[in-house]
This record gives C-alpha cells, structure tokens and sequence, in this order.
C-alpha cells in the first residue's frame, strides 16, 4: 500500500519500519476471516485490515490519535492470528505495538482509564503486590456488583484461593547434569499457579538440566508493552539479560507462552542479547523424551495464540503430550484466541467475556477429561466456571515422566 511519510519523518527509524510493516501490505483482507475481534463485530475497523488504514493514518498525521483509532487499537487483543494467515508477511505485532506507543504518549485517557492502567503495570508485575491484591479482591468479591465493569472483571478473575508463595530463586541442581538453563517464572504465574514453575523445575531436573532462576531476574515487560509503556518494558528486558548473561545459561526457558513471545523479541526492543531463548516444550522436543503407553486421559490441548502465532510453535506441546501417552481430542475453532491476552480480559471486558463463553464451548464440545494450555493467562480465562481440570501441559508431563499426579486431576487416574 501506499504510504505519505515525509522526508524528514522518515529519518525516525520507529517511523520509516512502520511505513516499510504499511508497504508490505496489498489490503487482500485474507487475515480479516481469522480476527477474533472482526468474527464478534463484523466491523471492518475492529479488522487487521481497518486497524492498519487507522494507524498509518495516526503515525502519518502524528499528534493526537482519532478517538476511534484509540477505541478500535484498543479492542486488539495481540493474539496475532492475523500474522499466521497473512500471505504478505506483514509484520502486524510491530506495527500495533508502534501504534500503542504513539497512543500512549498523545492521548489523554480519562482518568478512571489513567488509573486502571497504572494500577495494572504497577501491581500486576510485582509478586508482593499482586498477592496483596488478590487477598483484597477475596474481601471485595460478594460487592462486585457495585464496581465498573473493568474492575468486575478483575475481581472475576481473581482465584477463589490464593496458592502459598513461593521462592524458586537460586539453583535447582540436576544429578547428572547436561545443560544448564535459567527459568523465567513469571510474574503473574508465580502468584496465580506456583505449582507449574514446581513441576518444570522437577521434570528438568530429573532429565539433568540444571536450572537457576537468578535474583535480578524478573517480570518480562509484556504486560508494559502491550499498554504502550515501552520505556518500562524496555528496563525491565535490560535488568532481565543482565541477569541471565550473568547466571552463564545455555538457554533461558520461558514456561509461560505470553511472556516467551516477548523474550523472544527483545532483539527488536533493546537490541542483540547474545541469548537463546526456548519455550519449555521446544526444550523438551530437543531432549527426545520415550514414548510412554497410553494412559487412559482425553486432553483438550488449547493452544495459547502467543504460542501458534507469536511464536510459531504449533505442533511440540501437542506431540509432547501424545508421547507422554495423552489422547489429544481436536477442538473447534483453535485458532482463536480465548480473549486472555495479558490484561485484554480487564481492560475490554464484554469482548473478552464473549471470546471465553465461545473458546469454553468448543473445548467442552470435545468431551475432554482435562484441558492443557502452555500460558498461564489462557489457563485462568478458560477455567472460569468449569468443572473440567485446567492445567499447564507441563504438569502432565512432569506426571506423566515420573512426578506426582496434579492436585486438580483428584485422582483421575493413568
Ligand atoms: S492479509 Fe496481510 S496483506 Fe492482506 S490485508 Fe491482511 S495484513 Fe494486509
Ligand atoms: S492481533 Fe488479533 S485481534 Fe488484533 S488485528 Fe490481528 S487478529 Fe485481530
């Protein structure tokens, strides 16, 4: 397509790759069939195809977006379903994210918005904090009713029991070691679920990878780049390099698909970081585990969108859990996003609320005896209101390769 930067605008090197992402882009409409946003609305702005006419429009212009270009960026959920099926190769993620940038620094949100928002990238990246949250969120829970539909949904979401906290910083040594790897934790997964961090630190150690989770280590800066505070997420991406450079790792293993998107970006954020990054399921791929007989489980394997489109990995958790000896039951519609997406379920409530009742029927259509997922944000939306187990594959596995059977199975049996 055809862009109008200026000459002089073109010398901003944020500004001359987005016309490069706009040129890149022929308007066939193919990714419009696969937007969750645009299958809801049917509205050509709530499309791929709208929202890119909508930011070369706003970063040509500069200054002050159009309300709507606020309104119609906003309701993107990241899931990059568009990336997967556009033939162009145009690079959506980068665009979008120069576009909440641009957003957040010439725009006024209204104040309970401003708000939100910052209690979000505060709170949310912080373990202490967040845990602190969730415990006042248990009290605020029977008065819901009285609150804006942003925090409802918060409190929503907010577990009915918060799990103990617990530390899995240092070393976790392996018998016989092989390699040796740091862990990203996550710093929404270790509050809401620490026991995923615990079975991936069994199972690796039991295959000889010894594991360390540095101290300097940290949140990944997803949550502050998907609300547009690059600043934020590029120091937290720096403070995390510097601790993994120092831990002298083989490769840095993300076990929570969201933030693993973001890792595996940070060359394009801050620069070349000299480290390999590996989803936890392409570590295990690499380390060829036995094929173990079947087991008597139907497993509904969702696959979280950070995974398939941001990150390319369609087949190895799936093929991991058949090896382990799970029967994989196909689902409707896998390619949608569950309407998770980071803090999208808080920030775009009624959207997302409809992605998850839709992402809950395909799955419960499948008859599954479990539901698996690789990102803890996908896991928590989807569990909402069911009575089917909702676990990380790798708490499967971690079973499956000799580690004890998940609480939540209660005792489903092999
Ligand atoms: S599929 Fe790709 S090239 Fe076609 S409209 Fe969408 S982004 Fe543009
Ligand atoms: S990232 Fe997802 S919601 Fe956003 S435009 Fe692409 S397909 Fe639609």
């Amino acid at each position: 397509m055809k862009t109008g930067f200026t000459a002089a605008q073109l010398q901003n090197p944020r500004l001359k790759e987005a016309d490069g992402i706009l040129r890149s882009c022929v308007h066939c409409g193919f990714c419009t069939a696969t937007c969750p946003t645009y299958v809801l609305t049917g509205d050509e702005r709530d499309s791929p195809r709208g929202r890119i006419y909508m930011i070369q429009e706003m970063l040509e212009k500069g200054g002050p977006p159009a309300p709507e270009t606020v309104h119609h960026v906003d309701r993107c959920l990241s899931c990059l379903g568009c990336m997967t099926t556009c033939p162009s190769g145009v690079h959506y993620a980068h665009l979008v994210d120069q576009a909440r940038a641009h957003i957040e620094t010439h725009h006024k949100r209204p104040l309970h918005e401003r708000v939100l928002r910052s209690i979000l990238a505060k709170v949310l990246v912080h373990p202490t904090r967040m845990r602190l949250a969730l415990q006042l969120a248990k009290m605020a829970r029977p008065f819901a009713k009285i609150f804006p539909p942003q925090l409802q949904a918060m409190l929503a979401l907010a577990p009915a029991h918060v799990p103990a906290a617990q530390s899995f910083t240092g070393e976790h040594k392996a018998t016989v070691k092989t390699m040796r790897v740091a862990l990203l934790t996550g710093c929404a997964q270790s509050v809401l679920d620490p026991e995923i961090n615990a079975a991936t630190l069994r199972l690796l150690t039991r295959l000889g990878v010894e594991v360390v989770v540095p101290k300097g280590a940290g949140c990944c800066g997803s949550l502050s780049h998907h609300l547009g505070r690059q600043d934020e997420a590029h120091r937290l991406a720096k403070a995390n390099v510097k601790a993994w450079r120092d831990a002298n790792v083989d490769h840095v293993i993300i076990n929570t698909s969201g933030c693993g998107t973001t890792v595996k970006d940070y060359a394009h954020a801050i620069g070349e970081t000299g480290l390999s990054f590996l989803d936890v399921s392409e570590l295990l791929t690499r380390l060829a585990l036995p094929a173990l007989s079947p087991k008597n489980v139907k497993v509904a394997y969702h696959s979280a969108c950070s995974l398939q489109h941001g990150q390319k990995l369609k087949t190895e958790p799936q093929a991991l859990l058949t090896r382990a000896g799970f029967t994989l039951t196909p689902i409707a519609e896998a390619h949608m996003c569950c309407g998770s997406a980071g803090t999208y379920n808080i920030l775009q409530p009624q959207m997302a609320s409809q992605l998850g009742a839709r992402k809950r029927e395909n799955i419960l259509r499948a008859k599954p005896d479990v539901i698996a997922a690789g990102n803890i944000g996908c896991l928590t939306q989807i569990a909402l209101g069911l009575n089917v187990p909702v676990l990380h594959s790798i708490e499967l596995l971690d079973w499956a390769y000799g580690g004890p059977e998940p609480a939540k199975l209660k005792g489903l049996g092999k």
